[in-house]
């Protein structure tokens, strides 16, 4: 099964490969906690990213290493992209913007983002 996380005019997307997930993650990090993502985190080979030339907005603060993109027209973040720490390229997807996830259903994990 996949299912697919996309911003609000459509723009850009991303199919991910494998069933809709149980639970998610919110973290109360300084971008987090304004952008009010519940994510979870597939390896970056199960994500078919779909953002034709212009699209795709990013943006990076503290080190770098994270991708937090968002379409150029809607503002919406469906996803980011990043490294695990291992050197896999890992993407986030925010369940928020698929709308098939019934997101009351999800367990959710609150990380403490803030301090890290
Ligand atoms: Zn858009």
């Amino acid at each position: 099964m996949s299912y697919t996380t996309s911003c609000h005019c459509g723009a850009i997307s991303a199919e991910i490969d494998g069933d809709l997930p149980e639970s998610g993650m919110t973290c109360n990090c300084s971008i987090c906690r304004r952008k009010g993502h519940v994510l979870h985190f597939v390896a970056a080979a199960d994500a078919q990213i779909s953002a034709p030339k212009g699209t795709l907005a990013d943006y990076t603060f503290n080190k770098h290493m994270i991708h937090h993109h968002f379409c150029s027209a809607c503002g919406c973040s469906p996803f980011g992209t990043g490294s695990d720490g291992q050197g896999n390229t890992m993407v986030a997807v925010n369940l928020r913007c698929v709308p098939e996830c019934d997101l009351d259903a999800l367990a959710i994990h609150a990380v403490d983002g803030a301090s890290l």
